[in-house]
């Protein structure tokens, strides 16, 4: 009768830590959701900010809202301040871009939804994902290996459908061209024809032109057989790479 007393009482803090340790919400998974909670209130702090810094267009402020930028930094350069409005290193010599480049330069050019854009330059991916978050079909072009690689992935895990390719963007993607938008998130140090062929009529380029440590990033528009080209800031983006296409 003790014995059976006891045994009760046993069976049941036995149950209860087996029920503990099935739950979803064990310890390590309360960590990383409140790792997940405070990047949530960084890149809440990261909106203000852009905000403050006279980013006005609500889908491109929802856009940096959304997309998850610490989830886009390659393994082993995930930072506690991945909202802070400045670049990051993404490993071989490259960096994701300081986030209010990165609005601005997608306020510019306002890709509605639907619409066409070539991106060169995919780092980490990041840009990219903003760009598809606000409806673009986007195609994107990257020179390091690695880097095409991590942001397919990047991509891919957060749910973003972009088509991403290894290549060299001088060339641009004839075969799905013409694009409505081309973005240049690396500097040539002149405007690349190839990638002005490929605008539609009516397209919009944003680019960053110039040498290593002094570029204007400049705006084109074009018009038939014209293009109108607007000079828009002093920035300071990574160089344009020049080679072969590596994939081929
Ligand atoms: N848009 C990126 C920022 C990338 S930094 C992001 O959101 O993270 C610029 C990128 O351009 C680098 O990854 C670099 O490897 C790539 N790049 C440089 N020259 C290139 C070229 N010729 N063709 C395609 N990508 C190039």
């Amino acid at each position: 009768m003790k014995g059976s007393r006891l045994a009760l009482p046993l069976i049941m803090v036995a149950a209860l830590l087996t029920v503990i340790s099935l739950l979803p919400g064990s310890c390590a998974d309360q960590i990383l959701t409140v790792e997940e909670a405070a990047m949530d209130e960084a890149r809440e702090a990261m909106v203000s900010l852009l905000k403050a810094y006279g980013i006005r267009d609500e889908k491109v402020i929802n856009a940096m809202r959304k997309v998850r930028r610490h989830k886009f930094l390659p393994e082993g350069y995930l930072s506690r301040d991945a909202y802070g409005d400045h670049p990051l290193p993404i490993g071989h010599g490259q960096t994701i871009s300081q986030p209010y480049i990165v609005a601005y330069m997608t306020e510019k050019i306002s890709p509605k939804q639907g619409e066409k854009v070539l991106e060169i330059g995919t780092g980490s991916g990041y840009q990219a994902a903003v760009l598809a978050e606000l409806g673009a079909d986007v195609y994107s072009i990257e020179i390091v290996p690695e880097l095409a690689s991590h942001s397919i992935d990047a991509l891919a895990r957060e749910g973003f459908k972009c088509t991403v390719k290894w290549g060299d963007g001088y060339q641009g993607w004839p075969e799905h061209a013409p694009f409505s938008v081309i973005i240049v998130t690396c500097a040539p140090e002149e405007l690349p024809q190839e990638l002005v062929e490929q605008l539609a009529d009516g397209g919009r380029m944003i680019l960053p032109l110039g040498e290593a440590h002094y570029q204007r990033l400049m705006i084109l528009r074009k018009q038939g057989e014209k293009i109108v080209t607007e000079d828009d800031l002093p920035v300071r983006f990574v160089p344009m790479i020049k080679g072969s296409d590596p994939a081929h």
